[in-house]
């Protein structure tokens, strides 16, 4: 009987260690073909992530916007759990020690923004607090304190168009059954299929080369930006265009 019992403890040992030595060959393969260098991407959020992400918010300065604060909550949730390169992103501003305030009123054209000075991410009316507006003035959030260029506010129209096209990546990934409208491309433009075509093969890191991606990338930003009436996007300056944003947050040194 006892040597029975012995017996399966050891199997039970055995297979927990199989299972260990898998997880830690797995570990090991990604290292050396450096495909992940930060740890939030790969790991699932840890116990605990719901009230993390909540620091990311100035409460103090929300008090305006009180009621909408729970779907704002709702939101950095989500994007932490099901979006890996955003808890890079999440993890790296609250670890610096940044905070929004949220903002909730009417402005004009603008359905979303991000003002640095006083931090703010702000929507138009509760139509527009939606999650791909949250993902999209993150990323400028993001940009704004991590690309010395966009920090210094040159360029944008790479920034916008980097940050439509890592959203509308998000969004065709993990979060692909809710109604939404791509903002790298409209639906009425003859690209648009072409557009997605090209978002699927980076889905698929089927994109080999920065070279190959930066000319499709100048040529759809071109297209898209090209009737933004907004004296800050020129969209010129798409033209010798190095992705930086995309760089950090989607290749990350997959791809030269
Ligand atoms: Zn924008």
């Amino acid at each position: 009987m006892k040597t029975k019992l012995f017996r399966n403890i050891g199997y039970l040992l055995f297979i927990l260690l199989a299972l260990s030595s898998c997880v830690n060959e797995m570990d090991m393969v990604e290292d050396e073909q450096g495909l992940e260098t930060l740890s939030s991407r790969t790991s699932p959020p840890f116990a605990g992530y719901e009230e993390w992400v909540k620091k990311l918010i100035d409460y103090d300065k929300s008090a305006d916007s009180k009621s909408y604060l729970g779907k704002v909550e709702n939101f950095l949730q989500s994007i932490y759990r099901f979006i890996p390169e955003m808890r890079d992103v999440v993890d790296d501003l609250i670890n610096r020690g940044f905070k929004f305030r949220v903002a909730v009123r009417y402005n004009g054209a603008k359905e979303s923004w991000f003002n640095p000075n006083p931090s703010e991410i702000g929507f138009s009316g509760e139509i527009n607090l939606k999650i791909e507006n949250m993902i999209h003035e993150l990323l400028h959030f993001f940009a704004f304190y991590t690309v010395d260029e966009y920090r210094k506010q040159l360029y944008a129209a790479r920034e916008e168009y980097e940050i439509r096209v890592l959203t509308d990546l998000f969004m065709r990934r993990d979060f692909s059954t809710f109604p939404y409208k791509y903002q790298g491309m409209e639906k009425e433009h003859k690209e648009y299929l072409r557009y997605l075509e090209w978002l699927d093969k980076l889905l698929k890191n089927e994109i080999q080369s920065m070279d190959q991606f930066s000319s499709d990338f100048i040529q759809f930003g071109l297209s898209r930006l090209w009737g933004i009436k907004d004296k800050e996007i020129q969209v010129t300056d798409l033209i010798g265009y190095r992705p930086r944003l995309l760089g950090i947050i989607w290749f990350y040194g997959k791809i030269e």
